[in-house]
């Protein structure tokens, strides 16, 4: 095999997409590949183009400038028909007058199949779906999630490509949302099926996706593994938007290490100038307790002395609110565990030291530098 035949072309590809909408830009400059099998959730807030990037895929809005290119063809100017995609919205659009069964069969129609042969795949469908007996009845007659779960079977009936998940899961109960999240994961996987999510819930992205598009103002601001986007988060809107991170203002010290009020703190902050003001940033599960009548560490630079002002049981932790005159006015919060507070005779009102470890303390350019 030849070096070029070795380099694999990714199964989606968009390049340089614009969408304006009248004046306003939606989309700039989107450019991102996608792998064949992938899981990739698009995350942002509302309004940042989550759906409309997935409606230029799925060729429902075309694209102002830029392309898309599916399994290597040139899909930018083709109508939804004439792609390959199955695809999944929030409402169930479930036709209401049909059955179930016929709800699946739907797309399945015309496309040369005999009669047995679509009972076939729709009673495959679903069983795959887990709804194995509700074929006879009508889409009023089902739950949200049952619901749902037809919607997917008729997105994946003909075995598209490519299967685009438009919130698909938004509408539902939260138990039900998190049960299903689950299901639609293992389907994926057990199909192999290219797969894009639109989501604004962080969790769901999260907890699905191999990899995660975070935008914001038509932009893409990081992508990656839900690890790498959670744990090195390249922007401070990543860092805020995915999960909770602390935000101190402070200053890169001038021997290129984060300088908090008047302490000096080992981070992994390189791409700064000496004395520039930078936002310090560090997850509360990162911060770490020493405990009362523990002094910080000689030689460890990332102690400090806190007041434990405030302890809120959450169940599975302790969100503690810890104040500092390096701080400010800024509380620190710091999530330990049960474990952490009883051994360490954690209490409020206590003065304690913690530590914000190095490769956890991070810095960010401060907002509109
Ligand atoms: P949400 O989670 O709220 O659905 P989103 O990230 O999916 O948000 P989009 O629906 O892609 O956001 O919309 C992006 C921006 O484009 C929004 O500001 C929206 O108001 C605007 N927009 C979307 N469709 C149109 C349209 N047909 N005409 C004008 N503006 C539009």
């Amino acid at each position: 095999m030849n070096n070029a035949a070795a380099i694999k072309t990714p199964y989606l590809q968009i390049d340089a997409l614009w969408k304006a909408f009248g004046d306003f830009l939606a989309l700039k400059d989107i450019s991102l590949a996608i792998e064949e099998g992938e899981f990739v959730c698009f995350l942002g807030p509302s309004g940042c183009g989550k759906t409309t990037l997935l409606r230029a895929i799925a060729g429902l809005d075309l694209q102002t400038q830029g392309s898309v290119h599916q399994d290597g063809k040139d899909v930018s100017n083709l109508p939804p028909s004439e792609r390959d995609f199955g695809i999944v919205f929030q409402s169930y659009a479930l036709f209401p007058n049909l059955s179930i069964e016929k709800n699946i069969a739907f797309g399945l129609e015309n496309t040369g199949r005999s009669k047995a042969e679509i009972n076939h795949r729709v009673a495959e469908l679903l069983d795959l779906v887990g709804l194995p007996d509700q074929g006879r009845k009508y889409p009023a007659q089902l739950s949200g999630g049952q619901q749902q779960r037809i919607a997917l079977a008729r997105a994946i009936a003909t075995n598209p490509g490519l299967l685009l998940l438009d919130e698909p899961l938004s509408a539902l109960d939260a138990k039900v949302r998190v049960h299903l999240r689950h299901e639609i994961k293992e389907l994926q996987r057990k199909l192999g099926v290219t797969t894009v999510m639109v989501t604004h819930d962080q969790e769901e992205a999260l907890s699905m996706a191999d990899r995660i598009v975070v935008m914001n103002h038509g932009v893409i601001e990081q992508v990656g593994t839900p690890t790498e986007v959670y744990r090195e988060p390249q922007t401070l809107f990543v860092a805020d938007f995915i999960g909770e991170m602390n935000q101190i203002p402070s200053s890169i010290g001038e021997t290129g290490r984060l300088r908090i009020g008047e302490k000096h703190f080992a981070c992994h902050a390189h791409d700064f100038r000496d004395g520039e003001d930078v936002v310090a940033a560090i997850r509360p599960e990162d911060v770490i307790p020493r405990g009362a009548g523990h002094t910080p560490e000689e030689g460890n630079e990332n102690g400090l002395e806190v007041l434990l002002n405030e302890m809120e049981f959450l169940g599975s932790f302790w969100r503690c609110r810890l104040q500092s005159a390096q701080f400010g006015d800024n509380e620190l919060i710091a999530d330990f565990s049960i474990n952490a507070v009883r051994r360490l005779a954690l209490e409020e009102g206590k003065t304690i030291a913690i530590e914000l470890p190095e490769g956890r303390l991070m810095a960010f350019e401060r907002a509109g530098d």
